[in-house]
């Protein structure tokens, strides 16, 4: 057992719960930044746990071409070289590899690509996919996919659909024959990430003794040195060793825009089975009621003891929707894409910051948010940075969006547990018709 799953409240469909993973204890529903390059771009890692991630995402097909799997594994996996001890999850590297439609060949074996940054030549297939993650050392790793293109026809769905059914059956046999070398295998889940451990421990990261860091997991409420746990009733209980030394693999369901190609594609699936089922392939284009629509209907699939994660999605109205309808875990670049277009989410709608209009506003960005940018900052300031072209700018927008995105699912998370609905309220103030 690398996972455990257990739901405290459901209030219609929405669910909530708790999510324990080796390195962190998490509160879902979830949303989780998009940290690509082992960075959430702007915001450092104590920023981070100040801004209250649980866990956060890292993308295989970046680490992998820079700095390289092996450089990553050698400082003890994402956890000791970026020094974050909470909770990582990482994607296969299907979709940004698909992504690269004019650099890839796709066979029954994996996809060859070329890379983005020098044009090299590559191949990722469910083992080499699953041999990379397992080197990154995520608390979730993700089977290797085949993200379909919207649109699609009937005959390319299914193939597709059934390929990446083949393909998780792979990333399974080959995750469980090797799980055993994640990095922190040996020193246990709760090592600590740092650099002061890593010059004790060369190779290998070393036992935790940064009071600074443990500090920071105290304050979260998190599990502080990874040796007991909180179980539902709140007693605490001594965790096995083996039940913190590995990581936990995720099937994905895909099957197109068909509502019947995604059940065959959750049932065959949930028969490899896995500890938690994500749905992919969506985000891809399509209008946002088909995303529903599918979501929806795929979710009916899933078992209902199992961590469901809708991957790629979405505004902040979107994912209080999707945990509504019963998702647990959801990732998206929005929140820091947009911030550092000067593109802010506010409890009164969406802020174009760079606006003649705000030059001189010395009001919060959004009254009603309690982040450290809202607290201090006026309107004109922001705005100010934005024109200047001051890295601060994208620093500053990026902390207040990831602030509202997770301060919005912590409300959920609350609603759902006093037995009431969250919806979410966009106000009928600025910029509503922006699009992002
Ligand atoms: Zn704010």
């Amino acid at each position: 057992m690398s996972l455990e799953f257990s739901i405290h409240k459901t209030y219609g469909k929405a669910r909530a719960g708790c999510l324990v993973t080796p390195h962190a204890e998490i509160a879902t529903p979830v949303f989780m930044p998009v940290g690509t390059v082992a960075s959430v771009k702007g915001v450092g890692q104590d920023l981070l746990e100040e801004l209250g991630a649980q866990i956060i995402l890292g993308n295989t097909y970046h680490l992998y071409l820079r700095p390289g799997i092996e450089t990553v594994r050698k400082m003890g996996g994402l956890h000791g070289f970026m020094s974050w001890r909470r909770a990582i999850l990482t994607d296969s590297g299907g979709f940004q590899v698909f992504s690269l439609s004019e650099l890839r060949k796709v066979t029954e074996d994996g996809v060859r690509f070329r890379s983005h940054l020098d044009g090299s030549s590559h191949f990722f297939g469910p083992e080499s996919a699953m041999e990379a993650q397992i080197g990154l050392g995520a608390d979730i790793i993700m089977a290797f996919d085949e993200c379909t293109e919207y649109p699609a026809d009937q005959a390319r769905m299914r193939k597709s659909m059934e390929m990446t059914g083949r393909w998780a059956a792979r990333s399974k046999k080959y995750f469980e024959e090797h799980k055993h070398e994640v990095p922190w295998a040996r020193v246990g889940a709760d090592a600590f990430v740092g650099p002061a451990a890593r010059s004790s421990a060369p190779g290998v990261a070393g036992r935790g003794t940064s009071s600074q860091s443990v500090d920071a997991a105290d304050n979260s409420g998190l599990r502080p040195s990874g040796r007991t746990l909180r179980l539902r009733s709140g007693q605490a209980a001594s965790v096995p060793a083996h039940a913190r030394r590995t990581q936990c693999l995720f099937g994905i369901v895909q099957g197109g825009m068909d509502r019947a190609l995604r059940k065959e594609s959750a049932e065959r699936t949930i028969e490899i089975g896995f500890p938690g089922y994500a749905i992919g392939g969506l985000s891809v284009g399509e209008p946002r009621d088909l995303t529903r629509e599918i979501v929806e209907s795929t979710l009916e699939h899933l078992p209902a003891d199992k961590p469901r994660y809708l991957m790629g999605v979405g505004t902040p109205e979107e994912i209080v929707g999707y945990a509504n309808l019963g998702v647990d875990m959801m990732d998206c670049v929005l929140p820091t894409r947009a911030a550092r277009h000067g593109l802010l989410f506010t409890s009164e709608g969406k802020v174009s910051i760079k606006q003649a209009r705000y030059a001189q506003d010395s009001g919060p960005l959004d009254p009603t948010c309690g982040c450290q940018v809202c607290r201090r900052y006026s309107r004109a300031y922001l705005r100010h940075l934005y024109a200047s072209n001051e890295v601060l700018a994208q620093v500053l927008n990026t902390i207040h969006n990831l602030s509202f995105y997770l301060d919005t699912m912590q409300r959920v998370r609350h609603s759902i547990s006093l037995g009431e609905e969250y919806r979410f309220l966009s106000g009928a103030g600025h910029d509503r018709n922006l699009e992002l």
